[in-house]
């Protein structure tokens, strides 16, 4: 499943490209996830202004309105000059005088809307619940304590449902914890303020160490097929139940929370 981080990368790879393009067609393939909101040749003529990131939606912002853009679970963008005929998978193709962004989404839970602003109604039904963005100075370390000190769950729920920092997924908040030293169970209130603050820092490294990695490979990311390479991170806990800890050898132990599966060095991460 893309996360911030691919979310991220993708954006960064046409970006630069696609601003001040003029659209002159857009074509909806498959239902996606939602409607898009208004009749496909009504945006013939507007200019993309530019492309920002809130959470894992991409804003495309137009010089009317703006288009939100989600990968659900398998999705990816490419824009390129020109495209080959679209397959049975592509569901989008934003047609501009400078190339044609297409949507690739085997699984179809992603996402093309329109809202005439970001502070519409429309807009907010996605984003109006979004926590804080982890990349930018608006993650401060004093609202983030606070924040968590009124949740009694367990602080890798606390941290999937994304309501106060967007971003950590399932597994940037298992590789977090585990450089935080904090066990995934631990109940987020009850967390003290150094143990915090080392979360806190392991956030930031881990999501801008996968952007970095991500710029790196850019190429395989958003491939000519518009297939998905996601980053191949180098776990330290994350999808390797059993083996040794790479810090104690302790064997990594796996549990599920919420239905997901949650990796933990039992040594290393204590309640
Ligand atoms: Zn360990």
């Amino acid at each position: 499943m893309p996360e911030l981080p691919e979310v991220e990368v993708t954006r960064q790879s046409f970006a630069a490209r696609i601003q001040t393009a003029r659209i002159q067609a857009l074509h909806m393939g498959k239902p996606l996830r939602w409607p898009l909101g208004l009749a496909p040749q009504s945006l013939e003529g507007r200019q993309v202004v530019g492309v920002r990131r809130r959470g894992k939606y991409l804003l495309l912002d137009l010089d009317e309105g703006l288009l939100l853009l989600h990968l659900g679970m398998s999705g990816s963008l490419n824009f390129a000059p020109v495209q080959p005929e679209a397959g049975p998978h592509d569901h989008m193709d934003l047609i501009t005088d400078r190339g044609v962004l297409r949507l690739h989404d085997p699984r179809r839970f992603g996402a093309v809307v329109w809202a005439p602003s970001e502070g519409s109604s429309q807009a907010q039904k996605l984003l109006g619940h979004l926590g804080v963005e982890p990349l930018d100075g608006g993650f401060d370390l004093g609202d983030f304590a606070q924040a968590l000190k009124k949740r009694r769950s367990a602080i890798k729920q606390v941290l999937l449902a994304g309501n106060i920092v967007v971003g950590v997924g399932n597994i940037y908040a298992s590789e977090a914890l585990f450089m935080a030293g904090i066990r995934p169970t631990t109940s987020a209130a009850r967390l003290s303020k150094s143990r915090v603050a080392r979360l806190h820092a392991a956030i930031v490294q881990v999501l801008t160490r996968a952007v970095e990695q991500g710029g790196s490979t850019l190429k395989d990311f958003v491939s000519a097929e518009g297939r998905t390479g996601y980053f191949q991170l180098e776990a330290a806990v994350y999808g390797r139940a059993g083996e040794p800890c790479r810090a104690c050898a302790t064997p990594i132990r796996s549990l599920l929370q919420g239905q997901r599966t949650t990796f933990y060095c039992p040594t290393c991460q204590k309640p």
